[in-house]
């Protein structure tokens, strides 16, 4: 059995390496990457923070798989005698609420502690005298995630996926997929850039903010957009310390990293249009709204300096803004692993596992992530997740 994945960014290598470590897996995994620089992968773009603090319970557990995968992933990732450095900072997410979305917090802090997350949820007083640099002005309430969230390095956990899977014996081959060949139902072959055809039993769709234009290649449809978002790298005179990673009201976030801080925001939603070029970075961006929300959270803001900025991808799931996981509902041997909206990195582990279990077994052992079955789409049945950072 041929396995044919379509995109080697964290998610198809990550798929690579679970399966290839599955003892009962007999067959042959090819991951057709066209870019091994990874230049514009949303994987080596990313933010490449983890937290527990959704709203939905699968991606809670998905969370806690994540954070248990970074801890000892090290170990089961390393080539001879060379681990991966994942990097893993426990430090923590902190969501701040209004009064008007106070209840809503608290609902989210029951649910993620009926599913074991270890979050705490604090006053305005208590915010205060934890993290004496934060002004506590119109907030209500925060809750703050005190294991098993915080950032890692991204790259590193692509990089240690796709090492060990090809040492395993998975092929990581550089070409471009331009088209597919199906027949009804089944997924036949795709022809790359160079004119090869290469056949396979089973697809799978790992082409991150491309998912959409490779599932249009087979004729089937993805609510996946490529959504820019840019990351601004700033310092500080007097830096916040110790500092999570914020969710600010405004919807703005910030997070330590070394001596300084990255920032974001999702733009307005006018300007928030699919396939903007990633070589410029949204400056009025952090002008307008990232950094007066910033001086306005921690008055130490005030004096930042602007010392880097990129920009990347979002594979953005138009349809409910979570991933996309398994057989597409149109093709019966093409297994999605898309539309992960801002949270896919931390989901890899989890992502890669689930469908390596699914191909090897016919089914989820471990964490069923049947709610994120792509299946929905045609039900018409939205998995929404309130807390979807810009
Ligand atoms: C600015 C930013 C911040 C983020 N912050 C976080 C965060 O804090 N936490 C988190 O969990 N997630 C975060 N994410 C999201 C996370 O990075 C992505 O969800 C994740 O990296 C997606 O991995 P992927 O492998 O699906 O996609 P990618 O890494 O984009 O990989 C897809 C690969 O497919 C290849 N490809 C595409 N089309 C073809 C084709 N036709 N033929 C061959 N190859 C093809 C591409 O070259 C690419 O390498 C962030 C993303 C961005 C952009």
């Amino acid at each position: 059995m041929r396995i044919v994945v379509i995109g080697g960014g964290v998610m198809g290598s990550a798929l690579a390496y679970f399966l290839v470590a599955e003892p009962k897996f007999a067959g042959e995994v090819v991951v057709l990457e066209r870019d091994p620089s990874y230049r514009f992968a949303s994987s080596a773009r990313s933010a490449s923070s983890i937290r527990q603090q959704f709203s939905t319970s699968i991606n809670i557990a998905i969370g806690r798989f994540g954070a248990a995968f970074l801890r000892e992933g090290r170990a089961r990732l390393a080539v001879d005698g060379e681990a991966p450095a994942l990097g893993f900072v426990e430090g923590g997410y902190l969501f701040l609420a209004t009064a008007d979305r106070l209840a809503s917090l608290e609902a989210n802090v029951r649910v993620e502690r009926s599913c074991g997350a270890d979050i705490a949820l604090l006053s305005p007083a208590e915010l205060g005298r934890r993290f004496p640099w934060l002004s506590v002005d119109g907030l209500a309430g925060g809750s703050l995630g005190l294991s098993g969230e915080g950032w890692f390095d991204g790259w590193a956990l692509l990089q240690g996926f796709r090492r060990k899977a090809i040492r395993l014996g998975a092929r990581f081959v550089t070409a471009e997929v331009v088209e597919a060949e199906r027949r009804g139902r089944r997924a036949i072959a795709v022809r790359t850039r160079d004119g090869e055809r290469i056949a396979g039993d089973l697809f799978v769709n790992a082409a991150g903010p491309w998912a959409g234009k490779v599932a249009e290649m087979f004729g089937v449809f993805l609510p996946v957009e490529a959504r820019r978002r840019c990351v601004f790298v700033v310092s500080c005179p007097e830096p916040p310390r110790p500092c999570p990673l914020v969710i600010d009201t405004s919807g703005v976030w910030f997070r330590p990293e070394g001596e300084g801080f990255l920032c974001g925001a999702a733009p307005p939603p006018e300007r928030d249009r699919p396939d903007l070029p990633l070589d410029e970075v949204d400056h009025g961006l952090f002008e307008d709204i990232i950094w007066p929300a910033l001086a306005h959270r921690v008055p130490a803001f005030e004096r930042l300096r602007v010392t880097g900025a990129w920009a990347g991808y979002y594979e953005f799931n138009t349809f409910d803004a979570n991933g996309l996981v398994g057989p597409h509902p149109d093709l019966d041997n093409m297994l999605c692993a898309n539309g992960f909206s801002g949270h896919g990195i931390q989901q890899a582990p989890a992502v890669g596992r689930g469908l390596a279990e699914w191909i090897c077994h016919g089914r989820y052992l471990s964490l069923d992530l049947s709610p994120l079955a792509p299946e929905r789409l045609r039900r018409g049945e939205r998995l929404l997740e309130r807390h979807v950072i810009g």
